[in-house]
């Protein structure tokens, strides 16, 4: 009984915590639909079902919940209705969104492909999708209308070539980012693709490490030259003074809402070690990683609750039963680095960077390129986290002829400084959550300042975003735009963006990497936007400082 001093009024009483869903504090009933679906049955085993039973069935024979939830595990999405406009993207029913035709994300681990790979999707685009092919900023490469009755024949054909589309989406493991330069570069010391390598053979497509609270992204390379601080883990290059070449080891990093860089846990991880440490990482967020609200699932809201140092605790005792190792900070690049144009390999040879538009390709544009590759002596490419492309081991004389061949095909070895730091996210042609286009929008935002301000000098970076996602990096761009509805000067509403000023990641070590600053009033409409992006443009180089 309560002491009789105590109020009983409700407030009074000690309130029980409701809890994060986490597993190891003993939450293994679902809190959402989400969990549900993961609970009930692996995710991983519908792909049995796509291919005995909807690739013949059709569209119409899917379950919803492996239509809108499971089907996600093996790189498929539902791409959007046609016609469909932004102002409509939160008030329909996922039903009435969505189209009979699929996307397709085929995780390409460390952004590397062969010509055979190459081909094959080229061709799996013409003859599968529509022709259609874009690179993401997650080195991944996304086909569009794709019919459930071809699934099945698009997996054969690029599992055929080591290509796989298993869980390139949903709750678990996604691609894991690597160096576009790894094996090749004069700047690195430690190839981590060994590393890439055992975790996608040991883990993608384990169903230990398939059910996670949310999606999981990777990157692993020497060089900081993908968005690092972005993921929810980095492992980047590092010397340690005593033990030489390893990795220095971030977590938490998320951008879309509630944006967060991750951070150093201050330990240094020798190559050998990084797939068990990895998997450690990985580990603690399925079992401590908040699965009550779908908001608050990433690894980056467990690390704003634990801060780095228990996280590093209970990775140590819990799931590696040994110390790290305390590492030094790495030397962190000033500015993003992305590989266009012409580059000496370690081996005296050359790759070329170049760029198409918005990462916007096609089938026949990659199976082209594949082309020129082989025509000027190259056997590999490589994908970047900029949404451009590499072609690797060109000689000395074949440069040039290759940068024309490149031209030749829409890819710009020297493109300008809009079309080299332009990104654009997959927007309301095919995105279900998109409020805005962006595409498009992004092609003739470069378009026309390419025209009107053709010799700009200076490097800056335009990210394009249909919604508060964030896919496209919003928060670390110069000029990052984020799709919404704005009013125009007539009161109507219309699609527009709200403007991030100033982000940046992988500054000089001893400052600190930021996001733009997003000023309330700071608002666009699509239409304005080109002159709006000029207008800041001429501001800055009115007021650039000298050798700025
Ligand atoms: Fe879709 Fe939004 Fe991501 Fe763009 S930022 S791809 S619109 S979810």
């Amino acid at each position: 009984m309560a002491p009789s001093n105590t109020p009983a009024t409700p407030a009074a009483r000690p309130r029980k915590a409701r809890g994060e869903g986490q597993w190891a504090l003993g939450h293994r009933e679902p809190l959402n639909p989400n969990e549900r679906l993961k609970k009930d049955d692996n995710p991983l085993n519908v792909r049995a079902r796509i291919e005995n039973i909807y690739a013949q069935g059709g569209f119409a024979s899917i379950d919803p919940a492996d239509l809108r939830g499971r089907f996600r595990w093996w790189g498929l999405y539902t791409q959007r209705k046609a016609g469909i406009d932004g102002g409509r993207t939160a008030v329909l029913a996922p039903e009435e969104l969505e189209d009979e035709y699929f996307m397709l994300r085929v995780r390409i681990d460390g952004g590397a492909l062969d010509l055979a790979q190459l081909r094959t999707i080229g061709q799996i685009s013409t003859e599968f999708a529509r022709d259609s092919a874009d690179i993401t900023d997650r080195q991944n490469i996304q086909l569009h209308w794709v019919r459930i009755e071809d699934v099945p024949e698009i997996w054969r054909r690029l599992e055929a070539v080591g290509l796989q589309t298993t869980e390139a989406c949903g709750d678990c493991p996604r691609v894991v980012l690597g160096s576009p330069v790894a094996g090749i570069s004069v700047d690195e010391v430690i190839d981590a693709t060994p590393a890439i390598d055992e975790i996608i053979e040991r883990y993608i497509g384990d169903p230990q490490y398939s059910n996670l609270p949310r999606k999981f992204k990777t990157q692993i390379s020497w060089l900081a030259d993908g968005p690092y601080q972005a993921n929810d883990v980095s492992f980047v290059g590092v010397e340690h003074p005593d033990h030489g070449p390893g990795f220095d080891l971030w977590v938490g990093g998320g951008l879309s809402t509630n944006p967060r860089l991750a951070e150093r846990l201050g330990v240094w991880v020798p190559l050998a070690e990084v797939p068990d440490v990895w998997a450690g990482v990985v580990g603690v967020f399925r079992d401590y990683g908040y699965r009550r609200l779908r908001n608050r699932a990433r690894l980056k809201f467990l690390i704003a609750d634990w801060g780095v140092e228990k996280f590093r605790e209970v990775l140590e005792k819990e799931y590696l039963g040994r110390a790290l190792l305390d590492g030094p900070a790495p030397e962190l690049p000033e500015k993003p680095i992305d590989h266009i144009g012409v580059h000496r390999q370690r081996d005296g040879k050359n790759y070329v960077g170049a760029a198409p538009v918005v990462g916007r390709v096609s089938g026949t544009q990659l199976s082209r390129l594949a082309d020129v590759a082989q025509r000027h002596g190259s056997d590999r490419v490589r994908l970047t986290a900029y949404q451009k492309l590499l072609v690797l081991d060109i000689a000395d004389d074949r440069v040039e002829p290759l940068i024309a061949d490149l031209r030749g095909i829409g890819l710009e070895a020297r493109p300008s400084a809009w079309r080299r730091g332009t990104m654009a996210c997959t927007g309301i042609e095919y995105c279900k959550l998109a409020i805005v286009e962006t595409k498009a929008r992004g092609g003739e935002l470069v378009a026309r300042l390419e025209e009107r301000l053709r010799d700009f000098d200076a490097d800056i970076s335009v990210h394009l975003n249909g919604c508060p996602n964030a896919c496209a990096r919003t928060q670390v761009a110069d000029i990052g735009l984020k799709g919404q509805l704005v009013l125009n000067s007539h009161g109507e509403q219309v699609e527009g963006f709200q403007i991030h000023l100033g982000g940046a990641l992988g500054m000089a070590k001893g400052e600190t990497a930021g996001f733009g600053r997003k000023l309330r009033g700071l608002k666009a409409t699509a239409e304005e936007l080109p002159e709006y992006v000029e207008r800041i443009a001429r501001n800055y180089l009115d007021g650039r400082s000298e050798g700025e």
